[in-house]
């Protein structure tokens, strides 16, 4: 199956401090045991943003970053820096298709300044790491775990995510080596 392997695939959206999006890229890769691409840059397109929410609709934008797939086993991580909605949720911090590979991670919720603390580096990269993790899990089929530790922990609250580790637990890994 080696060459039949689905390759996971960065998109850096808007304007998304590149570095994060490079450590980032390095290690998501050996989580999943796929080689990962960082694809240039993509602006946040027009089409996604409501004016009146002042937010983006999470849902057009995994639209957009479908398209942007060069085959249909690739595996998309959209990153970018602007506020998300779905019309059921005030907002998101991130979302994916299933179906459509697909998935979008945003910083806006993940920086310290959402809640009104003062910028926090360290706590920056650890939640994305998290939500990325979490999000491809489920585009590598797993659901969510009840396991509060583990990566895969659905998280309501940022401190939920905070509270994880960037690990799976056994039963995930299990179930993820069964997908690879
Ligand atoms: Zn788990």
């Amino acid at each position: 199956m080696g060459l039949l392997k689905s390759k996971i695939v960065v998109i850096p959206l808007g304007e998304v401090d590149f570095m994060i999006v490079n450590r980032l890229a390095a290690e998501i890769g050996p989580v999943f045991n796929r080689s990962v691409d960082i694809l240039k840059g993509m602006k946040m397109p027009v089409e996604a943003h409501n004016i009146i929410r002042n937010q983006y609709y999470a849902t057009v934008l995994l639209q957009k970053l479908e398209r942007s797939k060069a085959n249909s086993r690739e595996i998309i991580i959209g990153i970018c820096e602007e506020d998300l909605y779905i019309p059921d949720e005030r907002n998101v911090i991130s979302y994916c298709d299933t179906l459509a590979g697909t998935s979008v991670v945003s910083l806006f919720e993940i920086r310290q300044e959402f809640y009104g603390l003062p910028e926090d580096d360290k706590k920056i990269f650890p939640r994305l790491i998290k939500e990325s993790i979490h999000q491809l899990g489920h585009l590598f089929d797993l659901t969510d775990c009840r396991n509060p530790k583990c990566v895969n922990y659905y998280s309501q609250m940022m401190n939920d995510i905070d509270n994880k580790t960037e690990k799976f637990c056994d039963i995930c890994k299990r179930q993820l080596t069964g997908a690879f």
